[in-house]
């Protein structure tokens, strides 16, 4: 009876033990259906692939084997971003992987591009599984409203830090909810890279890296990444590395958590120095503004500095979707206000994009004198001097009435795309003033307006709404209005250098009277007369259907 028993136990058992082991190959199946391969093939060819390959010759050989540490670790923060995105995308991502198969290859391909089966090209549409993207990815529980969190901390007052802080994930614990620091909740990959970049701290030879490192590798452990933000802003050495929790844009739900991301560069000298020789001239260039001495504004500097690199590597967040070709960071205000703020250019990164998306559209829309002249410097300096001419004009302005206050908060809704707008234009007319001062050769001239119009559709392509396309849509129509660019015979794109010299200046005087004036009304008219999808814009626009939007690079160092 007694054995009976038993048997019928084991048998139990081993029923049991066979639904579990069921149960788990059923669990284990996470994908259960995909998207058309045609859509997923489709989709894919809108990013370029591009091959990253990075001359390392010039590293000191403690900086190299430093590297190396640092690309293992940055290989632990895809990880993390996957979690980040979805809890189940490692294990979604080992099924695609052990599945993979001709047919498959896509799928996988795509999925590492977007970071889990949503695409980041279509409006985050499910390309595995149907399930609609959760607004807060992975950071809150998937049935988790808004009101149940901010009732939550309104019921606990105490637990609101932890709860808004950028460095939690938000987990339902026994149905209460419940606030995780990353460094426990992602406890493995983090203990991993902490422990990596500890390593590297040891093998570089360049104190500044050494000293940023070894903080971080702690900071990761403890998640206040102050002192180590602080240490990034001193990196003075060949290698420009970011590796952290730093943009909140992951989390639809509140902005409020950070998304783990890596970038493992170079620093690009000869670029830098170019850098430092226009940053010589920027009292001069604050001088030669067109517009009256009064509301010149030589306080502001170059508050925030910049450095030109080549990208080895990178990871999380950045890597999904678009490609990142400039970051400034860190996003800490207490750095920024003790240190300001670092902003980063990726120079391999713009050069492949200008290959790939750049040459195809202007190829489609420039006149031949034009097209023969554009080049990726001049393409290239024209982004630089986009980037300084944000810190130079109008900022923080006191006003008739005596009353002091900020471009910003005056022109409100407009002030993105005018600000954009005016770092455009102002970035050609630095450039026709550097060459007056010999930095840049005269015989440039030609080909940095003929690259400045042909690059005006890579933006407009992306909508008009969003500041940058539409800074771009109104000097585009500014410019046609002025006749300073043209249509020639054959319907395609020109221009008259004389008169685009002269409309630079006068709609830069604009722009930079609307700004010291702080004239919300004159933003507004401007805006509604020139942000216009004309019929010109429209016809260049759908020829340009088949060109890729971006770029998906493939690292020499592998994925
Ligand atoms: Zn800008």
């Amino acid at each position: 009876m007694i054995r009976r028993v038993g048997i019928v136990m084991e048998c139990l058992l081993i029923s049991g033990l066979v639904a579990l082991m069921l149960f788990c190959c059923e669990g284990d199946k996470l994908i259960l259906t995909r998207a058309p391969l045609e859509y997923v093939s489709a989709e894919l060819t809108k990013l370029a692939p591009v091959k990253l390959e990075v001359d390392l010759s010039a590293l000191q050989p403690g900086d190299r084997a430093a590297l190396g540490k640092i690309i293992q670790a940055a290989r632990s923060i895809d990880e993390l971003f996957l979690l980040q995105v979805n809890p189940d995308n490692l294990a979604m991502l080992r099924e695609l992987e052990r599945s993979r198969k001709p047919a498959g290859e896509p799928y996988l391909q795509m999925f590492r591009t977007m970071f889990g089966p949503w695409n980041r090209l279509d409006n985050e549409k499910p390309f595995i599984n149907d399930k609609p993207k959760p607004a807060g990815a992975g950071f809150y529980p998937e049935d988790m409203t808004k009101a149940e969190f901010e009732q939550f901390i309104a019921d606990h007052p105490d637990q609101r830090p932890a709860f808004v802080s950028e460095f939690t994930i938000v987990r339902r614990q026994n149905g209460v909810l419940k606030a995780v620091p990353y460094h426990e909740a992602y406890a493995n990959q983090v203990n991993q890279i902490s422990r990596l970049l500890k390593e590297a701290a040891a093998l570089t030879q360049d104190e500044t890296l050494r000293r940023y490192l070894t903080l971080r590798a702690e900071d990761f452990l403890t998640d206040d990444y102050f002192r180590s933000d602080m240490a990034w802003m001193d990196l003075a050495g060949d290698l420009e590395i970011v590796i952290g929790p730093y943009e909140v844009y992951e989390d639809n739900i509140f902005s409020y958590k950070a998304a783990y991301e890596a970038f493992i560069c170079v620093v690009d000298h000869a670029e830098s120095r170019k850098l430092d020789a226009a940053a010589q001239y920027l009292n001069e260039m604050e001088a030669n503004l067109p517009i009256p001495d009064q509301y010149k504004n030589f306080n502001r500097g170059l508050s925030s500095p910049i450095k030109v690199v080549q990208e080895v590597f990178s990871a999380g967040d950045t890597k999904s979707g678009i490609q990142t070709t400039a970051f400034n960071l860190p996003n800490d205000e207490r750095v920024r206000e003790a240190k300001g703020s670092k902003k980063v250019m990726l120079k391999n990164i713009a050069q492949a994009k200008y290959e790939q998306c750049w040459i195809p559209i202007v190829n489609q829309i420039l006149a031949p004198q034009p097209l023969r002249n554009v080049s990726f410097e001049c393409y290239f300096n024209h982004v630089l001097l986009h980037e300084i001419s944000h810190g130079l004009g109008p900022g923080l302005v006191t006003l008739p009435d005596g009353r002091s206050t900020s471009v910003s908060r005056e022109l409100k809704e407009f002030y993105p795309v005018v600000e954009e707008c005016k770092a455009d234009v102002m970035g050609i007319y630095n450039l026709l003033f550097l060459m007056k001062k010999g930095v840049i050769p005269e015989e440039q001239k030609y080909s940095i307006f003929a690259s400045y119009l042909g690059g005006m559709f890579r933006s407009i392509r992306f909508g008009i709404h969003q500041a940058h396309g539409g800074g771009v849509a109104i000097q585009f129509n500014y410019f046609m209005e002025k006749e300073a660019f043209l249509r020639n015979e054959d319907g395609l794109l020109d221009l008259n250098p004389q008169k685009l010299e002269k409309a630079v200046a006068t709609l830069l005087h604009e722009l930079l009277m609307i700004q010291a004036r702080c004239d919300y009304a004159a933003a507004a008219k401007l805006v509604a007369q020139y942000r216009q999808e004309t019929p010109v814009i429209r016809e260049m626009v759908s020829r340009l259907t088949d060109i890729p939007i971006d770029i998906r690079p493939e690292f020499a160092i592998g994925q």
